[in-house]
């Protein structure tokens, strides 16, 4: 292990700032004082600080030398709407939401890296430090683009980190291609009529399309896929109905469809288009699909992700760093800032063995120990990739 010297003093800061930030945490486009916060300490490091980007979003800009070469460094603010169950000292002051996936880490070690940068230079450009909003479900990483982040900070790439408890910590991840899954989602309505239970006849049953079209659903995968393509079909919600003797008049079917290419992503909605068509003719009714492309699947690019195995390798060592490791069907809106630009998304391992509670549950916190790994591989991939 070999952090950057300039990081591991700033230890005992960062996990001040994170204890503050996981302290109080604010879920999409509220993340006003979390902005505010991390505005003030870029402008005490010397940044130019650029905020109002996507409501709540920022960044930060640091230049050294004449170079033109410019890339961005990214992380999250945002925190989830979960009832925190740590009990540490620094837990959610807030009830009902917390900080259950480490943007409070990964903003900390940004600012971190910030700071040692802004110090001790070292490159040669220009740094972009993008701290996006709303990363969970509602896409700030897709409004900072939309509203011209890097037509206003041009640069050749931008990079993206997240803290990932399934590996050992002291390890990193990455690969060429695809990391995290596209996210849509999907609601079914079926509307047959409605009718006493007792005289089904007189009905159209909306009960019978739903249990058939689940189903059916489930072929997409196991028999329109290649059997060697990934995709997920997952009816994760049935409303209908509200007493024993009544046929109701509709049913709601609500889920989700994680895909790690647009081929396959096409296909799926195809079929469940058809699916659903065939089972509402085959039960005399009708059936609506609504179906919405959230996020994208995560692509990194073949150069910049060499460039990552370079940084992750200096501060963990080759052995500790895994360049195939299998994607995740999770998404990351990051994915709309690699449509754009070339860049690439790792892994940050995080785990202390098998008990470690995973991101998103209630019993999740950062963990401390990999502030100075994750801040020093942001250090060194500036160093390396805008070299003095
Ligand atoms: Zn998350
Ligand atoms: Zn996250």
């Amino acid at each position: 292990m070999k952090t950057v010297a300039e990081i591991d003093k700033l230890v005992p800061d960062m996990k001040a700032w994170r204890h503050y930030i996981h302290a109080h945490p604010e879920t999409a486009f509220e993340e006003s004082s979390t902005s505010a916060f991390v505005a003030d300490k870029l402008r005490s490091f010397g940044l130019d600080v650029h905020t109002g980007l996507a409501t709540t979003g920022l960044v930060g800009v640091l230049r050294s030398g004449s170079g033109k070469a410019a890339i961005g460094l990214r992380a999250d603010l945002d925190a989830l709407h979960i009832h925190e169950k740590t009990g540490v000292a620094h837990a959610s002051t807030v009830a009902g939401k917390m900080h259950a996936c480490g943007h409070d880490g990964h903003t900390a070690m940004l600012l971190g890296a910030a700071a040692a940068l802004a110090r001790n230079k070292g490159f040669d450009g220009t740094l972009y430090f993008i701290f996006q909003p709303a990363e969970e479900n509602e896409g700030g990483g897709r409004v900072m683009v939309e509203q011209g982040l890097f037509e206003r900070f041009p640069m050749r790439a931008v990079y993206g980190m997240h803290n990932w408890p399934l590996l050992p910590e002291g390890t990193f991840a990455m690969r060429v291609g695809p990391l995290m899954g596209a996210f849509d989602i999907f609601e079914i309505v079926a509307t047959g009529k409605g009718a006493h239970a007792a005289m089904p006849n007189t009905g159209k049953d909306p009960m019978l399309f739903a249990a058939h079209a689940i189903g059916a659903l489930q072929t997409i995968v196991a028999r329109n896929l290649h059997p060697l393509d990934a995709g997920v079909v997952s009816v994760t919600q049935v409303h209908g109905g509200d007493t024993w003797n009544v046929i109701p008049q509709e049913v709601v079917l609500r889920g989700t469809v994680r895909t790690f290419n647009a081929a396959v992503q096409d296909l799926i909605e195809r079929r469940m288009r058809e699916i659903v068509a065939g089972a509402a003719a085959m039960f005399d009714m009708s059936a609506t699909v609504r179906y919405e492309r959230r996020y994208p699947a995560t692509v990194n690019a073949k150069e910049e992700t060499q460039h990552a195995i370079a940084a992750a390798t200096a501060v963990v060592g080759a052995a500790n760093v895994d360049t195939d490791p299998q994607p995740n069907m999770g998404s990351e809106d990051f994915a709309f800032m690699l449509q754009a630009k070339p860049g690439c998304y790792v892994w940050l391992g995080a785990g202390r063995g098998p008990e470690t509670p995973n991101v998103h549950n209630p019993h999740y916190d950062f963990n401390d120990d990999v502030l100075a790994i994750g801040a020093s591989y942001w250090v060194t991939l500036a160093r390396q990739q805008l070299a003095a």
